[in-house]
C-alpha cells in the first residue's frame, strides 16, 4: 500500500498525471466546445489516473476511452464533460443520479459539482472497486448502490438531473418517473442500430427531448452481475 502510494507520487513528479497533463486535457475539451467552467474545474480537479488501471495511468488524460475491466469502458473525458454540461444545464441541481457507476469517474466529476450523488452498477466487481476509489478520495457525497439501473433508485426519488453512461433500447418508463419537473435526463439511446445521446427535459406538460448527437457507449443491460 505505502509502496503504491510512492509510485503515484512519483508520477505526478514524472508529469504523466501532473496537474500540468491535466491542465492540458481542459484546453482540449474547451477548444471541442465545452463551455460550462465548472465542469472545466471539475476534470482539474478529479485524479482520472486513480480510476483506471495502473498500467493505463500514462494515458489517463488522453481524450479517449479506457478498458476498466469486465468487458466495460471508462468514457472519453470529452463525453463526461459533455453530459454533465447537458445534466446541470445552466442551472444548478441539487440531487442527481447515474446509472452506470463503472469506474465511479462520472460520479467522481458529479460530486464536486451537485449536493449528492446517487449511483447505481450492475456488476458487483466494478462497483466494489469504484467503491474503494472514491472513499479513498474522501467523496462522501456519492451513494452507490448494486441494482439494476432500469429500475433508478426509488426511495430516493425525484432527482433534479438523472445521466445514463450505458445505451438502452428506449428510455426506461421508471427513469422517467423519478426526474423531477424542471430535470434534465441524458441518455444514450439506440436508434435504427445507432446511438443517440439525448436530453430529455421534464415540464409541467410531459417531456421535451433534444438530440446531442452520435455517440458510442456499451449496452445497457438488465439484470445483476
Ligand atoms: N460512468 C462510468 C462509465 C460506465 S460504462 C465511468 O465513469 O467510468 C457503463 C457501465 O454501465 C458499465 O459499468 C456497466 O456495467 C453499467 N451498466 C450497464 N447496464 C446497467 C444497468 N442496467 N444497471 C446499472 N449499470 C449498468
Amino acid at each position: 500500500m505505502i509502496h503504491k502510494h510512492k509510485l503515484r507520487d512519483e508520477n505526478r513528479g514524472i508529469g504523466m498525471t501532473s496537474q500540468g497533463t491535466r491542465d492540458r486535457l481542459v484546453q482540449t475539451l474547451r477548444r471541442e466546445g465545452i463551455k460550462d467552467e465548472r465542469v472545466l474545474k471539475a476534470i482539474t480537479q478529479v485524479p482520472r489516473h486513480e480510476f483506471v488501471d495502473e498500467a493505463l495511468s500514462s494515458r489517463a488524460y488522453e481524450n479517449t476511452a479506457l478498458p476498466i475491466g469486465q468487458r466495460q469502458t471508462i468514457s472519453q473525458p470529452w463525453i463526461v464533460a459533455r453530459m454533465t454540461e447537458a445534466v446541470l444545464d445552466g442551472g444548478s441541481p441539487q440531487k442527481i443520479l447515474e446509472v452506470g457507476t463503472g469506474s465511479g469517474y462520472q460520479a467522481a466529476i458529479l460530486a464536486h459539482l451537485v449536493e449528492k450523488v446517487f449511483t447505481v452498477e450492475r456488476i458487483d466487481e466494478l462497483l466494489k472497486l469504484a467503491r474503494r476509489r472514491l472513499h479513498g478520495l474522501r467523496l462522501n457525497n456519492i451513494y452507490v448502490r448494486h441494482a439494476d439501473g432500469h429500475l433508478g433508485w426509488p426511495s430516493q426519488a425525484p432527482f433534479d438531473g438523472i445521466m445514463v453512461t450505458a445505451a438502452a433500447q428506449s428510455v426506461p418508463r421508471e427513469l422517467l418517473d423519478q426526474l423531477g419537473v424542471g430535470g434534465q435526463l441524458v441518455a444514450p439511446v439506440e436508434k435504427n442500430g445507432l446511438q443517440r445521446l439525448l436530453a430529455i427535459r421534464r415540464t409541467d406538460e410531459g417531456f421535451e427531448e433534444t438530440d446531442l448527437g452520435g455517440v458510442v457507449f456499451v449496452p445497457m443491460l438488465s439484470g445483476l452481475a
